[in-house]
């Protein structure tokens, strides 16, 4: 029987999220993010503070779609890519939005210098769906996500990431050159799935080009 997550406090969640993508290097030096929609009702991860040591009562509640702050935590920031998981959420429709700053996405803006990351033939591709039909990519398909340009501030990247959203509407994710990597699902558990697997492909793809093979086509 699947676990039933319904009763779970989304403030906790986002505290052990945090946790969790501490430890995989995607939110360290207080960088990245992450944000889980229940009901009417956005919990997100506040700004510049020591993202594996986040309580409860320091998440900020957001109301859905007017954006309206419920809960503002005394002394705290929200976080600069508010603006970013807000349009995940009202273009999206998504469930809970992650910001990596993680090595792995950065190295592949770089690995893959155009405005796509093109891989096929990658067993972990099957993680991913595709955010039109909802169906789980197949093996041999490819997989594009698109990559954005960074800006000097985070909130800068708003326009340029609704744009990509628009133009790849299959993607569910986002690159941002020499930053990280903004994902989303209809659910935490499908945005933390995709992050991972995209994680995987991204370690995986690179290595692959520095050992001489093509990610893009089956050798
Ligand atoms: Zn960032």
């Amino acid at each position: 029987m699947a676990i039933d997550h319904k009763d779970e406090d989304p403030r906790e969640l986002v505290a052990s999220l945090c946790k969790d993508f501490y430890k995989l290097g995607w939110v360290t030096g207080t960088g990245g993010g992450v944000s889980v929609k229940k009901g009417d009702s956005i919990f997100l991860a506040p700004s510049g503070v020591q993202k594996e040591r986040i309580k409860t009562d320091e998440v900020f509640i957001v109301d859905f779609p007017t954006g309206a702050f419920r809960f503002e935590p005394e002394g705290l920031k929200c976080t600069e890519c508010y603006p970013l998981f807000m349009s995940a959420f009202r273009l999206r429709g998504a469930g809970a939005v992650i910001h990596s700053h993680s090595q792995n996405a950065f190295m592949a803006t770089l690995m893959y210098p155009g405005k796509e990351f093109v891989v096929t033939h990658m067993e972990m591709i099957k993680g991913l769906r595709n955010a039109v039909d909802q169906r789980a990519y197949r093996y041999d398909e490819k997989l594009v996500i698109p990559i954005i340009e960074n800006t000097c501030f985070e909130k800068d990247l708003t326009e340029s990431l609704t744009r990509a959203m628009s133009d790849y509407p299959a993607a569910c994710a986002v690159l941002v050159r020499r930053h990280g990597l903004y994902v989303w699902g209809d659910t935490w558990q499908k945005a933390k799935t995709h992050a991972e697997c995209l994680d995987y492909l991204f370690e995986t793809a690179c290595k692959m080009k520095a050992a001489g093979f093509d990610p893009t086509a089956p050798e």
